[in-house]
Parts: structure tokens; C-alpha cells; sequence
């Protein structure tokens, strides 16, 4: 199952690291919900999402969020501590703060140009990450840190981003995919590419027999013994060499 988990946020990471050029280490942008989950949960952030993601990561917020966590008072003052752990990005809301969620929208409008994950429990704000292209969505899960697979947005950018390096109009692009929806080839792909390969399971193959493999072997070695030949040397030629 671990190996499988793994499996899959390498697999992820690198859908966005070829799409949208995101690079080590990656940026993860914290809430105050996610530190209030882990610290409910006794979750330490920053080991598990170094494990989790299995690269080096910078755990980062904005002033905006702190604020809030600040504003919030009591309840969330564990969170707040969590929090102010981390490096402060600026997101030009310095004059006029803004809420956690709105700020966040601001860091990743325009395409996410800076590569952030964003890390939230708050649901509306993981809708929003998931229309913006390119933008990860990672949240809590109980104890376990969860990095949700590209979002439909991020899938259609990505192919349409490789069908204009093939030479497509953005149009014929968007033509294609369209076409392939209507007549259910995307499901086919996706179908064809869940096929797994390999061989037949070694677990339930007929093991080779050993003891006919050793006398296979020392049938070789006994004919290889009988072709060996002999060279007769003539009578006449034996006497003449005595003779000698
Ligand atoms: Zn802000």
C-alpha cells in the first residue's frame, strides 16, 4: 500500500513538474486550518510532508494568514504558533490584510506563476486551487498528509499546452479533446493505460524441476565426452616413428 502511495505522489509531482515547471524544492503554502488540523491530530508538518512528498519542501504562509490565525484569539492559538513557524511570502496585502482564503486566491491567480501547493482544509479554497492550472492541492487526511492528483483544469491546460508544441492551434487543441469526450476515446485511454504489464505470476507458476535440469546437464557433459575423437595413426606411419 505505501509503495503504492508513493507511486502515486511521484507520479503527480512529476505531472506538474513536466507541465508546469515546478522544481525542488517545492513550495508548500500553509493555511491556519491545515496547522489547526495537524495540531488536533499531533501531526509535525513539516516531517511528514518531507516524508510524504519524499523531496525537500519550503513550508511557507503569508502575513495575511497569520493575522488571521492572530485575530481568531484563543481557539486557535496552537494554530497561530504553527504557523508563524514558517516562512512569510510576500503577498502584497501588506495596507490592507485579507483573509487567509482571499490571499491565497491572489498568490496562485494568473496561472500560479510562482509553483505553490497549496495547503488547506478549507474546501472552498481547494475549489478554487483546482480551477486555477497548475496548482497542487494538498490537505489532511486524519494523520495523513493526502496530495490530490491534477485537477481536470491542470489536465486540459497540459494537453493543450503539448498539442501547441506539436505544432496544433490552441483550437484544434481544444477540437480534439472535445471530439474524443464525445465518442468515448478518453475513456479508452485511460482504460488501456490501467492495463498493467508483466509476465504471469511467479507465485502461481509450476516450479522448474531441478533434477532434470542436473541430468539434462549430465547428458551434455557425456555425449560432449563421447564426440571427443580419437586420432588413429596409421600402422605405417606408428612404425616409421618407433623406428625413429
Ligand atoms: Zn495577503
Amino acid at each position: 500500500m505505501r509503495i503504492n502511495r508513493h507511486k502515486k505522489v511521484h507520479k503527480c509531482l512529476n505531472f506538474f513538474s513536466n507541465n508546469f515547471g515546478f522544481r525542488k524544492p517545492f513550495q508548500v503554502l500553509i493555511d491556519g486550518t491545515l496547522c489547526y488540523s495537524a495540531l488536533k491530530n499531533k501531526v509535525n508538518i513539516q516531517d511528514q510532508l518531507k516524508n510524504y512528498l519524499g523531496v525537500d519542501v519550503k513550508l511557507l504562509t503569508t502575513k495575511c494568514v497569520i493575522l488571521e490565525t492572530e485575530m481568531l484569539g484563543k481557539h486557535l492559538c496552537g494554530a497561530m504558533l504553527i504557523v508563524k513557524q514558517f516562512a512569510v511570502h510576500q503577498c502584497g496585502h501588506d495596507s490592507k490584510p485579507v483573509p487567509g482564503s482571499v490571499c491565497f486566491e491572489s498568490m496562485i491567480a494568473d496561472n500560479n506563476p510562482n509553483r505553490y501547493i497549496i495547503a488547506t482544509q478549507d474546501r472552498e479554497l481547494q475549489e478554487i486551487a483546482r480551477s486555477s492550472p497548475g496548482t497542487p492541492v494538498l490537505y489532511l487526511h486524519k494523520k495523513t498528509p493526502t496530495l490530490e492528483q491534477p485537477s481536470k483544469r491542470s489536465i486540459e491546460v497540459a494537453q493543450e499546452r503539448s498539442a501547441l508544441s506539436n505544432g496544433l492551434t490552441k483550437f484544434d487543441a481544444e477540437n480534439i479533446s472535445n471530439l474524443k469526450e464525445e465518442f468515448g476515446v478518453k475513456e479508452l485511454e485511460t482504460k488501456r493505460k490501467k492495463k498493467k504489464k508483466g509476465g504471469p505470476n511467479p507465485l502461481s507458476c509450476k516450479k522448474p524441476n531441478k533434477q532434470k535440469i542436473h541430468t539434462v546437464q549430465q547428458q551434455n557433459f557425456e555425449t560432449g565426452k563421447k564426440r571427443r575423437r580419437r586420432i588413429r595413426i596409421p600402422d605405417h606411419v606408428k612404425a616409421e616413428l618407433f623406428n625413429k
